[in-house]
């Protein structure tokens, strides 16, 4: 079965035919053919892919990701313990949102969604709240494209001795980065991003010694990080409650066409291709892109809408549509835009296909 268009979105995103041909089968979860290594393979191909530090694990759990982002906030808090969130965009917000529900005291940096992470707030905030214990910062900002610095950051956090928190849902498998090195407590990103698999759950590559720290403190059951892991653990990969069969087989399989691909490494310039290929095309068509290329991740690219009065994202979208390519909405708040994502089985072949395509989409222009 082939696509009928290619997904230029930021997950679910276009899988490979094979990817999607794994999930032709019914499975049973005590099963040997379905259980026998496969999501312990998972887990430590996942710990494999995040560092070549020892000491880290991994927990797979159930739902889109920002399940594991709740999940985590709600067990790595203890309840003594205070967040500080870093926010230039909605997945910052949205950490935020979740520490409110759960109570969780928490201290925000609102930057708004074009500025990067300024570390000299983050400093001040440090030293003038000695209750903050954890903080946490999203990779790529998924709602503009941005890629966070999130080096110094991290080594801020280190040197106040706080646990740190790292969103990189959108960008593990597409970025390099050695989340040992960088000292990171927990990095949550789900299956449906840059491993290229299907929705259905996420995961958290965490070091152990705090994810030990977790046991006893979730404030749900379904998303106790803690004590999905020890079953996982204890049980050879078994997932507390029904595990998504079709998404995790997927997910096998994507993460050997990853490796087939050439790592990380190989992926994250396929990516960087796409989206320079994508900014340079539509540039020469007049659009411009919401940030400065400095600031950019080769994930998703936001672009400013055409200023034309007879520009609507919707016809566009369907001329697109039409043509085999579905692109994404603006989630930016104060700039009209759309968004076009560079993630999944696409290739550059295929922007330079897009961008003829939206030449002859620009009905504006045409008249
Ligand atoms: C996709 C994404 C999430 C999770 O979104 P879900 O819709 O719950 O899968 C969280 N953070 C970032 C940065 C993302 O890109």
């Amino acid at each position: 079965m082939k696509n009928e268009y290619l997904l230029l979105t930021p997950g679910p995103l276009s899988t490979s035919e094979t990817v999607r041909q794994a999930m032709l089968k019914d499975w049973c979860t005590w099963d040997d053919d379905y259980n026998k290594d496969v999501v312990e393979v998972i887990r430590s191909s996942l710990t494999q892919l995040a560092t070549r530090h020892p000491g880290y694990t991994s927990v797979l759990m159930q739902g889109s990701g920002t399940a594991s982002v709740e999940a985590t906030i709600g067990s790595a808090l203890g309840k003594n313990d205070k967040l500080l969130v870093i926010d230039n965009g909605a997945y910052g917000a949205r950490i935020a949102q979740i520490a409110d529900y759960l109570s969780i005291p928490t201290c925000v940096i609102s930057l708004g969604e074009t500025q990067q992470p300024n570390l000299e707030a983050i400093k001040n905030a440090l030293k003038s709240d000695a209750d903050i214990t954890h903080i946490a910062i999203v990779h790529c900002e998924t709602t503009t494209g941005m890629l966070n610095p999130i080096e110094p950051v991290i080594k801020l956090a280190k040197q106040h001795g706080k646990a740190v928190i790292l969103d990189a849902m959108s960008s593990f498998g597409g970025i390099p980065m050695d989340i040992g090195e960088l000292d990171i407590d927990f990095m949550i990103s789900s299956a449906n991003k840059c491993i290229q698999g299907v929705p259905g759950f996420g995961f958290v590559i965490a070091k152990q010694t705090s994810l030990e720290k977790c046991q006893g403190q979730a404030r749900s059951l379904t998303l106790d990080l803690y004590d999905q892991w020890q079953c996982m653990e204890h049980n050879h990969g078994k997932w507390r409650f029904t595990s998504p069969t079709h998404t995790v087989r997927a997910f096998y399989q994507a993460l050997q066409e990853l490796q087939d691909e050439g790592g990380i490494a190989a992926r994250h310039q396929r990516y960087q291709t796409n989206q320079k290929t994508l900014v340079e095309g539509m540039r020469s068509l007049g659009f411009a892109p919401l940030l400065h290329d400095d600031l950019h991740s080769p994930i998703i690219t936001s672009f400013y809408s055409p200023k034309h009065s007879d520009y609507q994202f919707k016809e566009f979208y369907n001329r697109l549509k039409a043509q085999g390519f579905v692109i994404y909405p603006g989630k930016v708040s104060n700039a009209d835009c759309f968004r076009i994502g560079n993630i999944g089985d696409v290739h550059p072949a295929d922007i330079s296909r897009l961008i003829t395509a939206v030449k002859s989409s620009m009905y504006w222009e045409i008249k």
